[in-house]
């Protein structure tokens, strides 16, 4: 499948050569031989020695078994920034940038929101990017995950924009309250077969599954939302294509008030919220 990867060969004769999907194969090779998108254009005639050809060998083998992209070359784009990933952290996904529109969206100016189950930060972080007027607090359980969303607050934020705290769901901020809760919990049913195909093979359990009906990450987070929101704050939630009616009968039956959800890109529904009234 690699015999193609020789020392002398050119860039653009690997673009040409490589069973990947192109912009696998450009990532990779910017990866393993530290190019930018452009010096990869630039640099298209210019030839592998041995260790190069070594390195991307290396690269393109882990590929090949289906180890995702995001995880060799550490890093995903989301929300217009760069965000570092390693296996501890679920891989951003473009869905889910539905959910930090609504949270811009429904912030109040000047006010405080929150973040349960951050993962890489990239939801807390993009937000807090957009909207240096906002306090911003993100919760994990993982400290892995925790120090990758601490790397990437480094990378993106001022110094103290974002607190970052271990905690399981409310637990580390008992007695607070904030103007808006967000967050993308682990949804996938147990033993769901897209926990065995593809990506999702490579990336940490506990933030795809609650190895349960898929909904008792819901039932936490709304359950107690009324202890944790100002009065005519938002809780906003990312779930699955199925889930919207059941997450939006939880809102409703925990007192919370119009209950709705948006639909993504795919015209699925993908994030429900609620309002708490007083
Ligand atoms: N959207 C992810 C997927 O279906 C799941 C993310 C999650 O469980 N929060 O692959």
């Amino acid at each position: 499948m690699l015999d193609w990867l020789q020392p002398g060969i050119t860039l653009a004769g690997c673009e040409n050569a490589s069973p990947l999907e192109r912009i696998d194969t450009r990532l990779l090779l910017m990866h393993g031989l530290g190019l930018t998108r452009i010096q990869l254009i630039t640099c298209s005639e210019q030839a592998l020695d041995a260790s190069q050809a070594q390195v991307l060998r290396e690269l393109f083998q882990r590929r090949l078994h289906g180890e995702p992209i995001a995880y060799i070359v550490q890093e995903r784009e989301f929300f217009g920034l760069n965000f570092h990933v390693t296996p501890d952290v679920l891989i951003p996904r473009p869905d889910t940038e539905l959910l930090v529109e609504l949270a811009l969206k429904y912030a109040p100016p000047d006010s405080s929101l929150l973040d349960l189950g951050t993962g890489s930060g990239a939801i807390a972080i993009s937000v807090a990017h957009q909207r240096p007027d906002l306090t911003v607090c993100a919760l994990d359980i993982s400290p892995a995950a925790l120090a990758v969303a601490q790397e990437n607050a480094r990378q993106h934020l001022r110094p103290g924009q974002l607190e970052l705290l271990q905690s399981d769901w409310y637990q580390a901020v008992a007695g607070r309250k904030f103007n808006t809760i967000v967050s993308n919990p682990p949804y996938i049913v147990k033993g769901d077969h897209h926990l065995s195909e593809g990506d999702l093979r490579f990336e940490p359990l506990s933030a795809l599954t609650d190895h349960g009906d898929g909904l008792s990450a819901y039932r936490s987070l709304i359950n107690q939302a009324h202890l944790h929101l100002q009065s005519r704050g938002w809780i906003l939630m990312e779930h699955g294509y199925d889930q919207a009616e059941a997450v939006r009968d939880l809102l409703t039956r925990a007192g919370l008030v119009k209950a709705q959800s948006w639909r993504d890109l795919a015209g699925i529904e993908r994030v429900s919220g609620a309002q708490l009234q007083k």
